[in-house]
């Protein structure tokens, strides 16, 4: 059977977040592993007053085959929120409706890559983009992390020695790092990467939720035509939606209209009229503010619950806004082998193995604090700690879920 396969899919590794699911699947699990936004954040009520009213006011149209380029005042929107918040300028036709960001990734794999190209990433990345740009067989390369973000000097060792055609990055609240680049390291990366051809691919689903410090500026204000902008209505509005987008300049959106077209034709034009109609007729920035606060308080709640219960040689990052937290055990000390001993005290995380695209066992792990309440983070945090603590002074048996 193997051999009727496209070569490609050999390419993608395969996920350990399937065995994660089957884990998670026990209600009376603990799981931060997930990546999911807190469903107390969506907006259930306006979303069905949107939708009424798009079916009530442009049912037929609402109902009918589309453009590729997506829905016209969904594109102002969204042009009209970047000069907001960054003081970009970016036209409607800069703008492509995709199918959530994650169909961006795809369509720029299309565009750009042919086997054996190169491609940069962080290290640790994320697992979609990884796997998304797997099925182009491109050669990865990787650029390390560190608190205010990425390592310039690797970044220009890597562009002068194997000028990848992209460079594939979440510069705010990364999935799964949570780590942001300070405005400083932003300028500094921007810098070198202007003396190269790379194109910079700037994902930002999470630059919204801040709960912490100064906004920073998108690269695209340095590097204008040489990125393209991912976002996101998934963690704004809901993921359900399937709504994202890219931000390109011509050159580039004409190819990747063409590659959408061949993909799907268009983004669902229903979802995006009934987004469009909930953002015309509701306060998008009172509703993140919601979503902040809220996050704030699960991310203190699990940074003050693992200052207690963590051993002190454990180390976490401490994001500004976003979703994820990102910890580093001691040296030589397996995030799966902890995984196999907290799943069975029923508490659950992402090793973060399957972040990086040449290491098939690390000393680091990603945390999700937005879809747990705070008595389970703190209960599931307590757990955690226990496991550790257990596994660095090596009592206890692992002993396997037994469902
Ligand atoms: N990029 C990053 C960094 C993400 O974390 C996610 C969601 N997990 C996505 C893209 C995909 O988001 P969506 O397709 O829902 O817009």
């Amino acid at each position: 059977m193997e051999t009727v396969f496209a070569e490609r899919m050999g390419h993608v590794k395969k996920s350990f977040i399937r065995e994660i699911l089957k884990v998670t699947e026990d209600p009376s699990v603990i799981s931060f592993a997930g990546g999911l936004p807190s469903p107390a954040s969506f907006p259930v009520e306006a979303i069905d007053r949107a939708a009424q009213a798009v079916l009530e006011e442009d049912g037929a149209n609402a109902l009918q085959y589309s453009t590729t380029e997506g829905f016209l005042p969904l594109r102002e929107f969204i042009c009209a929120r970047y000069a907001k918040r960054f003081g970009l300028r970016v036209t409607p036709e800069e703008i492509l409706i995709t199918n959530g960001s994650q169909q961006g990734l795809d369509l720029i794999g299309k565009v750009f890559l042919d086997e054996g190209d190169g491609v940069l990433l962080e290290a640790p990345g994320y697992l979609g983009a990884i796997q998304a740009f797997s099925l182009f067989s491109p050669h990865f390369h990787t650029v390390p992390l560190r608190q205010d973000g990425v390592a310039v000097d690797a970044l220009q060792a890597v562009l002068e020695t194997h000028a990848p055609k992209l460079f594939y990055a979440v510069p705010n609240f990364q999935n799964p790092s949570g780590l942001s680049y300070s405005r400083a390291n932003r300028e500094r990366a921007a810098a070198v990467l202007k003396q190269h051809d790379t194109i910079f691919i700037e994902d930002d689903p999470y630059g919204e939720l801040r709960f912490a410090g100064e906004e920073a500026p998108s690269m695209r204000t340095f590097l204008g035509g040489q990125s393209i902008l991912l976002g996101s209505f998934s963690k704004i509005v809901a993921p359900a939606m399937r709504l994202g987008w890219i931000c390109a300049k011509p050159e580039i959106m004409e190819k990747l209209i063409v590659a959408k077209q061949a993909s799907d034709l268009h983004t669902n034009a229903f979802a995006q009229r009934v987004v469009a109609r909930y953002l015309a007729d509701n306060d998008l920035d009172k509703h993140i503010e919601k979503i902040r606060q809220m996050y704030k308080m699960r991310s203190d709640c699990m940074a003050d619950a693992i200052a207690r219960y963590f051993p002190p040689d454990v180390h976490c990052t401490r994001p500004q806004g976003g979703m994820f937290m990102w910890a580093t055990l001691p040296e030589g000390m397996s995030s799966i082998d902890l995984f196999q001993r907290a799943s069975a005290m029923r508490v659950a995380f992402v090793p973060g193995a399957p972040f990086y695209v040449d290491r098939s066992d690390v000393n680091t792990l990603r945390l999700n604090y937005t879809n747990s309440d705070e008595a389970a983070i703190q209960e599931g945090i307590c757990r955690l700690g226990q496991a550790m603590t257990e596994m660095l002074s090596g009592v206890g048996r692992v002993e396997v879920l037994a469902r």
